[in-house]
């Protein structure tokens, strides 16, 4: 088949699949297959870069570096919205209306008001063409390279779109992949981010396209605006948008009357707490586009429109006590400890205080009533202190000095908002929540041992850090608490098979501070093992790519401590990996040594990959372009006609499959 139609069938296939996953929530194939079909087009692009294309999937994965967003403005202002608290201000704001147009039967959209950072996305001749935030509603900020990475938002429309025209919506963070993002900082003992709204607004400015891929941040679009546009009213644009493939809650509607628009706003001032992210309120807008322009806009806002807030619930409660926890690095979070109450649809009992400073900033005591409120963040929040009913001898709130678990004194340093316990050693929470870690998925994977069992360990007595997993028998475990000899033996053989763990993972199970995945895998491809990582100065691993000062005084201070060093080096006796095993091919040979290959085509006995590898076993070297210095091609079908052409011009011979395994056999 032709290249340029492989090429533009698989681009098809993979847009549509996108959609169906990202858009319509119903994926028809599996995610391997999909990561199958994304690779061997991107395989192909590499190869016939003839062909490349912005709009390609293959773009979203990012990798434009943005140093400066450049500032443009906008074809059409982005205005704000009025707001109005009750249905009074409703009523009133139909009357004003009424003047305007008479008193006629008027039908409205009714929205949900996503809560995000807006976005206006150009498109022209069906392709994404640029996207801007809102800024001062005059011009905004360029992020089309970042935008371009949302899987949701199309980059090719379907259907009958008009030449051009822009698209308005609200980039958004679901509380799901917020979540996750979080539990990912958490386990790097970072601080989480504190509302999925700042993160999603923050997301749309990072420098590296690539980071916000990584993302799981989603478009949920309200508003087209275009010179010819196929239709009349709000509802019909939200349709249309449907049809050319945006993604367009399906939860808004079209009242015949304001008592419609008030049984909406009821039902969603109940039900948005079973959505899968963050709404504030209801959007209204007179539906017709006729008595939209009769309306017009005020200074800052249409008068066709209203937003109407939903009240973030509150309640208020007692401050029964106040406790502190202590995390794996040793940060101090204090707890508010509640009567319990009904919020939101759920039985609150705690609530965050996030540091010393937020409880001294609100004078929050022992004793006193509470406002709580569940913002953004999962966790609900203390926002205020009702002053009248606090109790006559109440004192100030004195934060403590000392570990509540080991009573070291705490430190806490410059800049910094939390209080940390330095007893990284000796303090119960930190030690069983390191041992935690190296034993979790992602890290040592140890099967048969899980969080509970690492406590229960630790109370009695049998590990004090990780390496003393590797020393435990069956005979020791077995006289705890719900031990059987089946569970015992499978913790056993758990921690034996994780020496089979490579090195990279190992390293990030160590817990050293800052170094998540990520950076676990940079450093072991980097330094290949723990002696040279350890050798390493703060100016070599600034050096090393992505890894900034931050990690680099971390991992410093982490082998500057000797019980460290210690427990390395006993992890290493009982076999744990702390190199990178080269694998070695017991087929290499040196028959190709001396010679360069460039391999161009598409083949039946080997994948591309695999021809490659063939040749890098057996001593050659794999290029990527046709010069003089090139020995070989080895041709599939469909090879480039460009390649061909220059292969031919410099006299270099052309291999095809079976003349190549003549070659290594
Ligand atoms: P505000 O920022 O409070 O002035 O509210 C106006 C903003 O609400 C707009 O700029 C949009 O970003 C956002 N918004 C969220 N959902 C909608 C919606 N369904 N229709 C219009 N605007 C919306
Ligand atoms: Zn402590």
């Amino acid at each position: 088949m032709d290249i340029q139609n492989t090429i533009q069938k698989l681009r098809e296939e993979l847009n549509l699949h996108n959609y169906n996953y990202y858009v319509l929530d119903n994926p028809t194939i599996s995610d391997y297959d999909f990561d199958l079909k994304l690779k061997q087009l991107q395989d192909l692009e590499n190869q016939y870069p003839e062909y490349y294309d912005e709009s390609s999937p293959t773009q979203r994965v990012g990798g434009t570096i943005t140093k400066n967003f450049k500032t443009v403005p906008h074809e059409y202002r982005m205005y704000s919205l009025d707001n109005s608290y009750s249905k009074e201000d409703l009523v009133e704001w139909e009357k004003r209306i009424q003047k305007v147009l008479g008193e006629l039967p008027l039908e409205y959209t009714c929205e949900l008001k996503y809560d995000g950072a807006s976005i206006s996305i150009t498109y022209e001749n069906g392709k994404l063409s640029r996207a801007v935030t809102r800024g001062d509603g005059f011009q905004g900020d360029d992020v089309t390279n970042n935008i371009k990475t949302i899987r949701s938002i199309p980059l090719q429309l379907k259907g009958n779109y008009p030449a051009k025209f822009a698209v308005r919506g609200e980039i958004i963070l679901p509380f799901a992949g917020f979540e996750k993002m979080n539990q990912d900082l958490i386990e790097i003992g970072e601080t989480p981010y504190s509302n999925p709204r700042n993160t999603a607004s923050g997301s749309l400015k990072l420098k590296e396209s690539a980071e916000v891929a990584k993302r799981p941040l989603d478009c949920l679009l309200y508003f087209l605006i275009g010179n010819e546009l196929p239709f009349n009213s709000q509802y019909e644009g939200l349709k249309a948008a449907r049809n050319w493939g945006f993604k367009v809650p399906k939860e808004a509607k079209l009242a015949c009357n304001l008592d419609e628009v008030f049984q909406f706003i009821d039902y969603w001032n109940v039900h948005r707490h079973e959505l899968p992210y963050e709404t504030d309120g209801v959007v209204v807008k007179v539906d017709s586009f006729h008595y939209q322009d009769e309306l017009g806009f005020t200074a800052k806002s249409p008068r066709w429109a209203m937003a109407y807030k939903f009240k973030s619930e509150q309640v208020s409660t007692k401050l029964n006590s106040i406790s502190y926890q202590v995390g794996r690095t040793g940060a101090i979070t204090p707890v508010a400890n509640l009567s319990p109450v009904q919020l939101a649809g759920t039985i609150v009992k705690r609530a965050s205080l996030h540091n010393a400073d937020q409880i001294e900033k609100l004078d929050i005591r022992v004793g006193d009533t509470v406002f709580v409120e569940k913002g953004g963040e999962i966790i609900p929040k203390i926002i205020a202190v009702d002053l009248s009913k606090r109790p006559e001898n109440s004192e100030p709130t004195k934060y403590i000095t000392h570990c509540p678990e080991c009573h070291t004194e705490l430190v806490r340093g410059e800049g910094e908002a939390n209080h940390y316990c330095p007893n990284f050693y000796g303090c119960p929470p930190q030690i069983i929540g390191r041992i935690q870690h190296f034993i979790s998925r992602k890290a040592m994977d140890i099967e048969g041992l899980g969080g509970e069992t690492v406590a229960l360990l630790f109370n009695n007595g049998l590990v004090h850090n990780y390496a003393d997993l590797y020393e435990l028998t069956v005979e020791q475990i077995l006289p705890l608490e719900r031990m059987a000899q089946k569970s015992a033996e499978n913790l056993v053989k758990g921690v034996a098979d994780s020496k089979e763990i490579p090195f990279e993972r190992v390293l990030y199970a160590l817990g050293i501070r800052f170094v998540g995945e990520t950076v676990a895998k940079k450093l072991a491809k980097h330094y290949k093992s723990i002696d040279a990582l350890r050798q390493a100065t703060l100016m070599d691993l600034v050096l090393v790519d992505e890894i900034g000062e931050r990690i680099a005084k971390s991992v410093i201070d982490f082998f500057e401590n000797n019980e460290n060093v210690i427990i390395i080096e006993r992890l290493k006796s009982y076999g744990v990996q702390f190199e990178v095993i080269e694998k070695i091919n017991p087929n290499a040979t040196v028959k190709l040594a001396g010679k360069t290959f460039v391999v161009s085509g598409v083949f039946e006995l080997f994948s591309r990959d695999d021809l490659k590898k063939s040749i890098e076993d057996n001593g050659g070297k794999v290029g990527s372009s046709i010069s003089s210095k090139t020995d070989y091609v080895v041709a599939g079908d469909n090879m480039g006609p460009a390649k061909l052409e220059k292969a031919n011009k410099l006299n270099i011979p052309i291999l095809s499959e079976t003349e190549f395994m003549k070659l290594i056999s």
